[in-house]
């Protein structure tokens, strides 16, 4: 039995990675999303099912004789579309200690995927929940589908795509859940989900940006729209006027500098002419990667970063530094794609130590921003030699502030 069972698992590992390599191909932007599932074969799932932490169960008997490649396929993209659609995250409050309530969101969550899944031409297999199962119009959101069928009695549940998918739709621990747990097989990290996210969403970004706007299906243009919601600061005006600052500081020595050669160079090889040279500011940003940093916050450091780095023109790039209370990476950034990889940490907060740190990096930053919830002590000095410290606070807060920093809501 084992030695089948063992064989089956392999048949069942080879046709989900021919499954998510057939994705990827059809659908190169949601790669990041498709190699993040961690999987873990077991026969206490009916077939499929995929948790909140993004881990993969799969019934390795029932997978390979039930489903055929592009069914396969079809129902880890319906998987997918929970977990980058954040279904667990937008679950109602209700859906708690509530398994009805849990299968009512469930269901709704099917409808709002399944019908775009149809759309698309995707296989999918049983009897998916579509919108018109539940007496409703296609293409409404799962609150509008959850709020219509408050009344009525869940339908019965069929698998995955029809009321069984896993809490990734739901976001409610279920007792499958226990097998991950004596598998050892660990989800993703707090908050990481929110970095594949911001990163499928890039790559649609730049899919469109070869393609056209109009090419992509499924709704994932709106989507990663909405996401990559646009920075809330005008960083050009920002760091312009740091630039004008930093200038003023040093006026009658900033239109000359020796950074370069000036074009009299070649004429007098033995003497440094100096240059004229355009300044831009050096910039230096210290992400807060603490607990208290929620999806909302550190979606909004990323766009405020991505809007940073438009706005220094990428040929530059800026320090990023993603800081607890202490720092965990220190690097220089060209594209908003490299800082997904850059933010560790979870711990306290101190954003004096980023402060710190940021003071003894050499060449010094003429200019540093902490995006922060504002749940940190702060030192009573400014940093030494840095021109300009501006603090953008993700969300509103009571919390004080110095007053030697310039201070940036980004909701006011
Ligand atoms: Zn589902």
């Amino acid at each position: 039995m084992t030695a089948f069972l063992s064989g089956q698992n392999g048949m069942a590992e080879t046709l989900i990675s021919a499954a998510l390599l057939r994705l990827s191909l059809d659908r190169p932007y949601l790669t990041a999303a498709l190699w993040s599932l961690r999987r873990i074969p077991t026969e206490e799932v009916e077939t499929m099912a995929v948790d909140a932490h993004w881990r993969l169960y799969y019934n390795p008997v029932r997978v390979v004789s039930d489903w055929s490649c592009e069914q396969t396929a079809a129902v880890l993209y319906h998987e997918i579309c929970h977990l980058l659609r954040d279904h667990a995250g937008r679950a109602p409050a209700s859906v708690a200690g509530d398994t009805q309530a849990a299968l009512q969101w469930n269901l709704a969550t099917d409808a709002e995927i399944n019908d775009d899944l149809l759309a698309e031409g995707q296989p999918l297999p049983g009897s998916p929940i579509l919108p018109s199962t539940l007496g409703c119009p296609d293409s409404l959101t799962a609150e509008e589908y959850y709020a219509r069928i408050q009344k009525q009695d869940p339908q019965p549940p069929s698998g995955v795509g029809g009321g069984q998918c896993g809490s990734c739709a739901h976001g409610v621990m279920e007792a499958l859940e226990a097998v991950a747990a004596t598998s050892g097989i660990t989800g993703l990290p707090e908050g990481e989900d929110q970095l594949v996210r911001h990163s499928v969403a890039l790559d649609i970004r730049s899919t469109i940006a070869r393609r056209g706007r109009g090419t992509l299906p499924g709704g994932w243009e709106r989507w990663a729209d909405e996401l990559l919601a646009p920075p809330k600061l005008d960083w050009r005006r920002e760091l312009a006027s740091a630039v004008r600052r930093s200038l003023a500081e040093t006026a009658g020595r900033s239109d000359y500098r020796y950074a370069r050669p000036g074009r009299r160079q070649a004429a007098m090889p033995d003497i440094v002419v100096p240059g004229l040279v355009q300044p831009v500011p050096r910039v230096a940003v210290a992400i807060d990667t603490s607990g208290s940093m929620g999806h909302d916050d550190l979606a909004c450091a990323l766009s405020e970063m991505a809007g940073i780095l438009k706005a220094l023109g990428l040929r530059e790039g800026v320090t990023v530094l993603s800081v607890d209370t202490a720092v965990h990476t220190c690097r220089n950034v060209f594209d908003p794609r490299q800082v997904k990889g850059l933010l560790r940490g979870g711990g306290g907060t101190d954003m004096g130590v980023a402060l710190a740190a940021v003071e003894s990096l050499r060449p010094r930053p003429d200019t540093v921003i902490v995006i922060t919830d504002g749940y940190t002590p702060w030192p009573v000095q400014p940093p030494q030699g840095i021109g300009r410290v501006i603090i953008v606070l993700t969300r509103p807060t009571s919390c004080p502030t110095p007053s030697w920093a310039k201070v940036i809501q980004t909701k006011p």
